[in-house]
C-alpha cells in the first residue's frame, strides 16, 4: 500500500472491512512524538491511537486518503511519525489576494497532505493586506494601487483589498482545526512600498513611495536608525500578536538595498553608537531588536537566510534558507541555529513546471545542504514551499501551479529518506490528482508535470518574456 505522504511502516493484512470511520480512539503515553500515531484496521473495528488529539487527527487524515484510494479497505497497521516538524506552505497575499473560500481551499488541501505551517505574505511592495485598528491609514492606503503592470499580469484598473480582522480569523480558526499553526509574515526592513508610501517619514530621505505596481526589488526601506519607525512597526506587530495565537511570527528580512542607510544620518549614528561595522551588520541590529521585541511577547521568529549577510544575528532566530551561498546557512546550522529549507530550486512553485519539474521537487533532499554537519542536520526543522504571486491573479492558476508539487514536498516533510520512492509516489499521485480534479481541484495535468529537456528551455524563456498583446 502507497499513501502521500508514505507512512513509516505498514503491515497489510489479508481480510478487509467495509467500516468507513475510527471507531476506538486511544490516548497513550506509548507514543511519544504528539505528531505521530498508529491506525490499526481490523474487520471488526478501526483503531487510532496516539498521544494527543494532534496525533488522532493524523491517523483520520490517513484513513481519508485510505477511503479515497481504495473501495475495499484493507485490514492493516499503520505506524507512523514525521520526520520534520516544521512542513509549511507559503501563500503571498500582498501581490494578489484570494477570496476566504480560494484559501480555504488550499489550505484544506494542505491539510489533507500532513501540512502543519500556512506562512501567510501579508504585506509587501504592492499592498499591505491587514486591517489595523491602530493605524487605519496604513490598511486603508497602504492595500491600494493604481494599477498592475507585473510583467505577466497586466491591468489598469486600480487594485486594492485587504483582510478584516474577523476574517484573519475565521482562516485561523479554519487552520486550527486541521493543527496547522499560521504564521504571519510582516516583511521588514525591505519590501516595504505600502508602508513607506502611508509614511514616507520613515525613509530615510523623507522622500514620496509608491505603492508599487510591478514585480522587482526597491530601494526604498524602512531607515534602520529612525525611532519612531520601529514604534510604528511595534504597533504593527502588537495587533499581529493579538490576531495570530501562535508561537512564531516571520520577520522577513529578504532583498534589502542598503545604498540609503550608507548616507543617512541616523542610520550611521546607529552603527556608531552600537559599533556595526557596515550596512548588513546594521540590518542584523535592526531585526535582532524587533525579534527581542517579540521575544518579550513570547514569540519566536522566522527570518529570509539574507540576514546572514552581516554578523551578529542572533542565535534565536529561525533561518528560512531560499537562495545565496547554502555554506553560510550551512554553518550557522553547525553552530545550532535553526533551519528551515525554502530553496529557489526547485521549491519555488511560482515558477512553471519547466523550470521547476514534479520529479526535481519530489527529489530535494533537504539535508543535502553543503557544508552541513551531523549537528547541523539535526537542525533542519523543516521544510517550505512558497508561492509568490506577482504573475499569478486568479485561484486556478494558483491551484495549478501548486498541485501536485505540493503533493511533493508535502511526502519529502513528513517522510523518511528511505521510503521515499518517486516511481511509487507518482503511481500515488497519479490517482490522488484525478480524484481532487474530480472534487474541483485545478491540479496541472500530468502531462505538464515533467517537461521534455526540449520543451523546458524554449517554455521557461517564454515565461521571462512580457506576453504580446
Ligand atoms: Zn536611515
Amino acid at each position: 500500500m502507497r499513501l502521500i505522504p508514505q507512512p513509516k511502516s505498514i503491515e497489510l493484512y489479508s481480510e478487509t472491512t467495509k467500516l468507513r470511520e475510527i471507531t476506538d480512539f486511544e490516548i497513550t503515553s506509548e507514543i511519544k512524538n504528539d505528531e505521530s500515531y498508529e491506525l490499526i484496521i481490523t474487520s471488526d473495528k478501526i483503531t487510532a491511537r496516539a498521544s494527543g488529539e494532534k496525533g488522532l487527527h493524523y491517523a483520520r487524515v490517513s484513513l481519508k486518503q485510505i477511503l479515497k484510494l481504495y473501495d475495499e479497505i484493507p485490514c492493516l497497521k499503520i505506524k507512523d511519525e514525521p520526520r520534520f516538524p516544521h512542513r509549511g506552505f507559503m501563500i503571498d497575499c500582498a501581490r494578489h489576494m484570494f477570496s476566504l473560500d480560494e484559501l480555504k481551499k488550499m489550505i484544506s488541501t494542505a491539510a489533507d497532505f500532513k501540512f502543519n505551517k500556512f506562512h501567510w505574505h501579508l504585506s509587501d511592495d504592492q499592498g499591505f493586506r491587514i486591517e489595523l485598528e491602530s493605524l487605519p491609514e496604513l490598511t486603508e492606503k497602504g492595500s491600494v494601487r493604481h494599477c498592475d503592470n507585473f510583467r505577466n499580469c497586466k491591468s489598469e484598473k486600480e487594485y486594492h483589498g485587504f483582510y478584516t480582522k474577523d476574517q484573519i480569523r475565521e482562516i485561523v480558526e479554519f487552520c486550527r482545526y486541521r493543527f496547522i499553526d499560521v504564521i504571519p509574515e510582516f516583511d521588514m526592513p525591505g519590501h516595504q512600498s505600502a508602508l513607506l508610501h502611508v509614511f514616507p517619514q520613515y525613509t530615510c530621505k523623507g522622500t514620496a513611495v509608491e505603492v508599487k505596481t510591478k514585480e522587482g526589488i526597491f530601494k526604498d526601506i524602512i531607515c534602520a536608525g529612525n525611532l519612531e519607525a520601529h514604534a510604528c512597526i511595534e504597533k504593527i506587530l502588537d495587533e499581529l500578536c493579538e490576531l495570530f495565537p501562535y508561537d512564531t511570527v516571520h520577520i522577513g528580512g529578504d532583498e534589502v538595498p542598503k545604498n540609503n542607510w550608507k548616507s543617512c544620518g541616523k542610520c550611521r549614528k546607529i552603527m556608531l553608537d552600537n559599533g556595526l561595522k557596515d550596512e548588513n551588520e546594521l540590518q542584523c541590529w535592526f531585526i535582532n531588536k524587533m525579534a527581542d521585541y517579540l521575544k518579550n511577547k513570547d514569540k519566536k521568529c522566522i527570518v529570509w537566510n539574507d540576514c546572514l549577510k552581516g554578523k551578529g544575528l542572533s542565535q534565536e532566530l529561525t533561518i528560512q534558507h531560499w537562495m545565496g551561498k547554502p555554506q553560510k546557512s550551512a554553518k550557522t546550522a553547525n553552530n545550532g541555529q535553526k533551519i528551515i529549507m525554502s530553496p529557489f530550486m526547485p521549491f519555488y512553485v511560482d515558477y512553471p513546471y519547466d523550470m521547476h519539474p514534479l520529479r526535481a521537487v519530489y527529489s530535494l533532499e533537504p539535508e543535502n545542504l553543503r557544508g552541513l554537519n551531523k549537528t547541523g542536520k539535526r537542525n533542519i526543522k523543516g521544510v517550505e514551499s512558497p508561492i509568490w504571486t506577482e504573475f499569478i491573479n486568479n485561484n486556478s492558476r494558483l491551484e495549478y501551479m501548486c498541485f501536485p508539487r505540493w503533493f511533493a514536498v508535502a511526502e519529502t516533510g513528513w517522510t523518511v529518506k528511505e521510503n521515499k520512492n518517486y516511481k511509487e509516489f507518482l503511481s500515488v499521485c497519479r490517482k490522488l490528482s484525478d480524484i481532487y480534479k474530480k472534487n474541483g481541484l485545478n491540479v496541472a495535468p500530468e502531462e505538464d508535470w515533467n517537461p521534455r529537456i526540449s520543451e523546458r528551455l524554449y517554455k521557461t524563456l517564454s515565461f521571462f518574456l512580457p506576453k504580446r498583446k
